[in-house]
């Protein structure tokens, strides 16, 4: 099978043997050699100096309630925006939790709206959190955070900043510190390339602050525990051993190939599937280049085409998994998600599939010329590469 969805990813063979371990005493005295390098490691991968990472046995999801239960009040205005299906549930979650809810609805396609954000931070001083979705899985839309921290300090605004980093972090670039992002959360089936099950939690020191004065009802995912337990290298429960082996061959293959690599070549693989799209007379669901996704390639089937189909066809032919469309973009777009442990000739076999299977499913498409633009681009932009490389 190929597995193109946007999340789980490829989990690299080093990462599978690395959790395949006898289980181990999680309270030995030589525990800690194995926990303290990965919470100082998972620093340096959110770009988070002063404060925390902490790590939840959950989902990206459990991360998501974490970040809101233990840094906010019952009741606190926060302001949302929904533009796709995550963004859409994480202002689900926060109205479930009791927070009143700005949210501001754009079109499926489109990025964090920072006129609106802008407006509503300038005329309402009474709101404590400003949330967003970094990279919009659904729609393979990406916003432009450092943009969304000058709004609000702009706007004078002493709020805490929530991102949603689950399909970008260790993609794309991100700098929780200098974007003074206070809560970022993220999961370990994407760019981790781990399988799912473990949530992290970018905190910065004033979201540290914070949750000593919050009063949400939480409990196990409740902060102070967790970190006095991190402190010495422990967990306040039983922690899964194999994954923390799995995470420690994950952040060592991130770092011998070197994080700005790794964006680079999300970056380059993200590019040829984008010329393949385009040379196929398709387009993504993204409406402005500035918000294309280097991980996720949300596209828009032709008029009368099922996406849906195009999902199946994929799926029961070629053993190929696409990510379909969720939701509002159901039957419309079918996904390629393109990070984590992938090269140039994965993503040819990608597009490769996704045009037999267009094909099959009726699109009037050329076979061959979404390979072709691909590998025009793959060949020039790995040439300069390696003239780079070898000039230094
Ligand atoms: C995958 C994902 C999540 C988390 O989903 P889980 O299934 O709970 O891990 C949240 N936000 C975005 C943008 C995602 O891509």
């Amino acid at each position: 099978m190929h597995l193109f969805i946007p999340g789980p990813t490829n989990v690299p063979d080093a990462v599978r043997c690395a959790m395949n371990v006898p289980m181990q005493d999680h309270r030995a005295p030589d525990f800690p050699e194995l926990t303290l390098p990965l919470f100082a490691d998972l620093k340096t991968v959110f770009a988070n100096g002063t404060g925390r990472v902490v790590m939840y046995p959950s989902s990206g999801t459990g991360a998501w309630e974490a970040a809101i239960t233990n840094t906010l009040n019952l009741g606190d205005r926060v302001l949302m925006s929904s533009f796709g299906l995550f963004s859409h549930l994480w202002a689900t979650m926060a109205k479930r939790l009791g927070l009143d809810v700005i949210c501001v609805e754009r079109e499926w396609g489109e990025g964090v709206p920072l006129e609106d954000y802008a407006r509503h931070l300038g005329e309402d001083k009474t709101i404590k959190g400003v949330f967003v979705c970094h990279n919009e899985t659904a729609t393979g839309v990406t916003s432009d955070i450092a943009a969304v921290r000058a709004v609000m300090d702009a706007a004078g605004s002493d709020a805490l900043l929530y991102v949603d980093a689950v399909s970008s972090l260790a993609s794309i670039p991100f700098e929780q510190e200098a974007w003074g992002v206070d809560l970022a959360v993220s999961g370990s089936q994407k760019g981790l390339m781990m399988p799912a099950g473990m949530s992290l939690l970018g905190v910065s020191a004033k979201a540290l602050e914070a949750h000593k004065s919050s009063t949400m009802q939480r409990c196990y995912f409740s902060f102070e525990d967790m970190l006095t337990s991190n402190d010495l290298g422990y967990f306040p429960y039983t922690p899964s051993t194999p994954m923390l082996h799995g995470l420690r061959a994950a952040l060592d293959l991130l770092f011998d190939e070197g994080l700005p690599q790794v964006f680079a070549r999300h970056h380059r693989l993200a590019e040829g599937v984008r010329r393949g799209v385009d040379a196929l007379g398709l387009s993504l669901c993204a409406l402005d280049p500035k918000w294309h996704s280097d991980t996720v390639s949300a596209i828009r089937t032709p008029e009368g085409v099922d996406a849906g189909e195009v999902c199946r066809i994929g799926y029961s032919r070629y053993r190929t998994s696409f990510g379909g469309g969720l939701s509002k973009v159901a039957g419309k777009v079918f996904r390629i998600g393109h990070l984590g442990h992938l090269n140039e000739v994965m993503c040819l076999a990608a597009l490769a599939s996704a045009e037999m299977s267009l094909a099959d499913a009726g699109a009037k498409i050329e076979l061959g010329a979404g390979v072709a633009a691909a590998q025009d681009y793959y060949r020039s932009a790995t040439a300069t590469l390696e003239a780079e490389a070898g000039a230094t």
